[in-house]
């Protein structure tokens, strides 16, 4: 039998976070027969609740998966029994001192490994760890912290930010998190490219033309805009999420799957990269506007943003990599809030075919015969490769069509949650899908100068309405590199 316990602590448990991801996906792993034999999971935050309370508030926000319905409420109760609360400051290693005593008496001897899940306000980070790590650290078995993002906000704060948990953690106890890292198609890329014969010769400025790099939501603030204001969209999506993909999509091969390999690589190309031309950055922010008889807000209108705040809300931006694979090719990326839709999307464009016999099936058009992969990571997750296809029937007419794999239709399993696999991996401690300090220093330096030049300059943002397809100037932006946005055109 296994003599090892692992004790999950949440720390911030009271919080948004918690309830509508953590507990979820420690249920869903639990569920699945993931989770060790022995596991205790605690909660704790300032708020003062019973057990009882934790678990009935924890209660409402558990799902079963659809293809896995039986016993459900059984292994619910099951898990609920196995959560636990604990109220206490975040600075107070006293009150840390009787969480490790209520560890322990759970641990029951065995050896006793702990993870706590940082999921509270970066100003108290190092408070938190600092109490954790000091008197509240595994007395025999590993001791691991998650952090969720910010880390930081430019180069500064975020080494500052690296220095103090250091003064209590070894860099191989950091767990930190980008949950775009654990999403499946992110991390479908690298089978994509490095197990099929006919996607990694292509790979490479030889036959990519441009790269595209999209995120939107179509909901704005919503009176939560006051975190959001302080870091905008180039830090809260940008400098992570689509940094990290794009730096998954370059690497050159690893050595092997292992954790180190896959971040050395990742960190060469964010080394490698060009730095950001302000030139080749559009910021936008949303405007209030009236559609159909109803009336979506502005930015500014969010009650807890600075009427006059220049915060961008969309942004686009060209990027380059200097390497010989690289050179030259546009990396562009794209995020907003309040926009048409909802969506993160990878799509790579390839080159004209030299000297295409069927170029008059085109018109004048020709970048409408080029092939495009694009590879959804939400919502509905597919991959489809845009072919010319000949029209059946006797004459010679050409069509664009999709060679396409959706999700839904191919797997009927449902796909797990980003948060899952990546609390899973951390018990495991597979470190591949969290960020190490010099890949988030690398992602850092090559933001920090256009961030503070933006700001500096006081750039005024370009105003876009709420619910739009953002701002004319990432058209021009693309237009520069000879780029169309592939999610706007003909054949969306
Ligand atoms: P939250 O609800 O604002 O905060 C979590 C808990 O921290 C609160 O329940 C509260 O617990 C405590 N807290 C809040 N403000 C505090 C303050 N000023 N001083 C001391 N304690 C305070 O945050 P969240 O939305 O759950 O997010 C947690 C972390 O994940 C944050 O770092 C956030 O940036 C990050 N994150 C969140 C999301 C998301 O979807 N929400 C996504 C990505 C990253 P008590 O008052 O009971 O102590």
């Amino acid at each position: 039998a296994d003599k090892s316990t692992v004790s999950i602590t949440v720390v911030g448990a009271s919080g948004d976070l918690a309830k509508k991801k953590i507990f979820p996906a420690l249920f869903a792993l639990y569920y699945e027969d993931c989770l060790p034999e022995h596991f205790t999971i605690f909660g704790y935050a300032r708020s003062k609740m019973t057990d009882a309370e934790l678990r009935n508030i924890v209660s409402k926000t558990l799902t079963c998966r659809i293809d896995k319905r039986e016993n459900c409420s059984e292994k619910m109760e099951q898990f609920l029994k196995r959560c636990f609360y604990h109220s206490g400051q975040y600075d107070s290693q006293q009150n840390f001192v009787e969480l490790d005593k209520k560890l322990k008496e759970h641990e029951a001897g065995r050896v006793a490994n702990r993870l706590f899940y940082l999921s509270i306000p970066p100003n108290i980070f190092v408070d938190a760890v600092k109490c954790a790590s000091l008197s509240a650290s595994a007395a025999n078995g590993w001791t691991r912290v998650i952090v969720e993002k910010p880390f930081g906000r430019d180069s500064e704060s975020s080494a500052a930010l690296t220095r103090a948990l250091k003064q209590y953690l070894e860099e191989d106890q950091i767990f930190r998190i980008d949950h775009y890292l654990g999403k499946e198609l992110v991390e479908n890329l690298s089978v994509l490219r490095f197990s099929n014969l006919i996607f990694e010769p292509l790979w490479s400025r030889q036959y990519i033309r441009n790269v595209q790099l999209i995120f939107s939501e179509d909901f704005g603030t919503e009176g939560r805009g006051g975190y959001f204001d302080h870091y905008g969209i180039i830090r809260d999506i940008m400098q992570n999420h689509l940094l990290q993909i794009l730096a998954l999509f370059a690497m050159e091969t690893p050595v092997s799957l292992d954790a180190e390999d896959i971040r050395n690589e990742k960190v060469k190309v964010l080394r490698s990269m060009k730095p950001i031309r302000i030139d080749d950055v559009v910021i936008g922010q949303y405007k209030s506007h009236t559609k159909g008889g109803v009336s979506y807000p502005g930015y500014t209108d969010d009650k807890t943003v600075p009427k006059d705040s220049l915060t961008p809300t969309f942004a686009a931006a060209a990027l380059f990599i200097d390497n010989a694979r690289w050179d030259g090719v546009p990396f562009l990326m794209k995020a907003g809030k309040a926009l048409h839709n909802r969506r993160a999307e990878i799509r790579v464009q390839f080159r004209h075919v030299p000297g295409n016999l069927y170029n008059r099936n085109f018109g004048t058009d020709l970048d409408r015969a080029t092939n495009e992969l694009v590879i959804r990571v939400q919502p509905d997750e597919a991959i489809y490769l845009k072919i010319n296809n000949k029209v059946p029937g006797l004459g010679m007419r050409l069509d664009r069509s999709n060679l396409n794999l959706l999700y839904k239709a191919r797997y009927s399993k449902e796909i797990p949650d980003a948060y899952e696999r990546l609390l899973l991996d951390a018990v495991e401690g597979e470190r591949r899908l969290f960020i190490r300090s010099d890949e988030l220093d690398a992602a850092w330096s090559l933001f920090t100068p256009v961030l503070k030049e933006l700001e500096e300059k006081k750039i005024t943002p370009e105003y876009y309405p709420y619910g739009s397809r953002g701002p004319v100037g990432a058209h021009y932006l693309a237009a520069r590199y000879n780029v169309k946005w592939g999610d706007i055109g003909v054949d969306e």
